[in-house]
């Protein structure tokens, strides 16, 4: 899954740069939930949401961009390439727009060479997928699933 649309209004991004902000979502029951959200110019301009929102008109609520030095020019997320506007941080190696994107990337550098086990199911050695994979594939852990539930 892959966030090409604005948290604040929905519109797609369209090949804009978009905006990773310190931001939460409104979860329903009173509940806001701390998140990064990616935003537009519109949006992020006009400062919509921002600080204080009121859930009903929007959905977001966000404070400032992340990280703490100067603002950057746009990069692309290293996952998917959306342009993305947010501060420089000392610590910043690789920019991602979305927490989606930084777990497929993670998952990608563990290898995607799999755990090199043989797989629960087939027996055959696994070389794709996280190193800590237990399957070959995604046929494998459907039926060792269903073997599971058989059982039970
Ligand atoms: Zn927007
Ligand atoms: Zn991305
Ligand atoms: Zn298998």
């Amino acid at each position: 899954m892959r966030e090409t649309t604005c948290a604040g209004c929905a519109d797609p991004f369209d090949g804009q740069p978009a905006y990773l902000v310190q931001g939460a979502r409104w979860m329903g029951r009173r509940r806001w939930c701390g998140d990064t959200l990616l935003i537009c110019a519109a949006c992020h301009d006009s400062r919509r949401g921002y600080f204080n929102a009121d859930h009903k008109t929007t959905p977001i609520t966000w404070t400032a961009l992340v990280g703490r030095g100067e603002q950057q020019a746009p990069v692309p997320c290293v996952a998917c390439g959306q342009a993305v506007i947010r501060n420089a941080e000392p610590l910043l190696k690789r920019v991602t727009c979305s927490a989606a994107c930084s777990t497929s990337l993670t998952r990608s550098r563990n290898g995607n060479k799999g755990s090199g086990q043989p797989c629960e199911t087939c027996g055959e050695e696994i070389t794709t997928g996280r190193a800590d994979s237990r399957y070959c594939g995604p046929a494998c852990r459907q039926k060792a699933y269903r073997q599971r539930k058989s059982h039970a």
